[in-house]
């Protein structure tokens, strides 16, 4: 099966009784994904780096009647193997099993020439963007594999198939994203009941986008809101059998 998003109509109870987690889920995309998948019945695990922030999107959650998210604050450029690993136990504990896993949460680093590109910026954003995703995989994979259906969704970027001057660390660590998720998506094939997947949101209205584009209409863009069937559809068990993708929620 492949996304058409002419026909693609997400029924309320799409991912009813999934458990999925959202990194970054305190702004932009991830928040709207989060409260997505929670209108469409997941009980949604936020995980972002304000606590006061993604308390929030957990009221918003709770007000709009999805059911009851959990919280999770670990700051992605410092996280440790013994917090990843904490975080696993404790959603073993909480839930036993993870049916889907967005890797959403991303900075920017500089848009600036590689000769003039700050080293400790470069390793921030590698940690953020890169090592975070495959850490919280490999930690989360045993819990993953315990779910009849699991999706694994990493956030990718234009630059991440094609890097451009100037979009550095970024450009660099969205490129790894997509081999990460192609190596992982043949290393569970046959092996497991988890599909793998990159997703380019495509330009979309957010503050990283307007801190990328100053210059731009934000105005001009789509809304977080818009490109969710994508985000839906990847998550849902409509999607099964799609693994090893690069999938574009714009598509030109
Ligand atoms: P935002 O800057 O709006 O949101 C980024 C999210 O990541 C926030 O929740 C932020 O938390 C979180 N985050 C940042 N640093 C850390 C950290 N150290 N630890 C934990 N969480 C952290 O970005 P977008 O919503 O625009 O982007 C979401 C994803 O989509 C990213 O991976 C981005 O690269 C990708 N993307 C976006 C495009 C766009 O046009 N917007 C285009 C192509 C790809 P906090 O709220 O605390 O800042």
């Amino acid at each position: 099966m492949s996304f058409d998003a002419a026909t693609f109509k997400p029924a309320s109870d799409l991912l009813k009784d999934r458990v999925i987690l959202v990194t970054g889920a305190s702004d932009g995309i991830g928040a709207v994904a989060a409260q997505t998948y929670a209108a469409h019945g997941a009980t949604v695990i936020l995980h972002g780096r304000s606590e006061a922030k993604l308390e929030k999107i957990y009221d918003a959650i709770e007000q709009a009647g999805g059911p009851q998210p959990a919280l999770v604050p670990l700051d992605l450029s410092t996280a440790t193997a013994v917090e990843y690993n904490q975080l696993a136990v404790m959603l073993e504990q909480e839930f036993g099993r993870l049916d889907g896993l967005l890797h959403n949460a991303g900075v920017l680093g500089d848009i600036t020439p590689l000769e003039m590109y700050d080293p400790d910026t470069w390793d921030y954003v590698m940690k953020i963007n890169l090592r975070a995703p495959y850490m919280l995989t490999q930690s989360l994979l045993p819990l993953l594999k315990a779910s009849d259906d699991a999706s694994v969704i990493f956030t990718t970027s234009s630059v991440g198939r094609r890097a451009r001057a100037f979009w550095g660390a970024y450009a660099i660590s969205k490129n790894g994203t997509e081999g990460l998720s192609q190596m992982l998506a043949d290393e569970l094939l046959n092996t497991s009941n988890i599909r793998v997947n990159c997703l380019n949101p495509g330009a979309t209205r957010t503050a990283m986008r307007a801190t990328a584009y100053p210059g731009e209409n934000p105005m001009s863009l789509k809304t977080a809101h818009d490109i969710m069937p994508l985000y839906l559809w990847l998550m849902s068990a409509e999607s099964r059998g799609t693994t090893g993708q690069s999938l574009d929620a714009q598509p030109k």
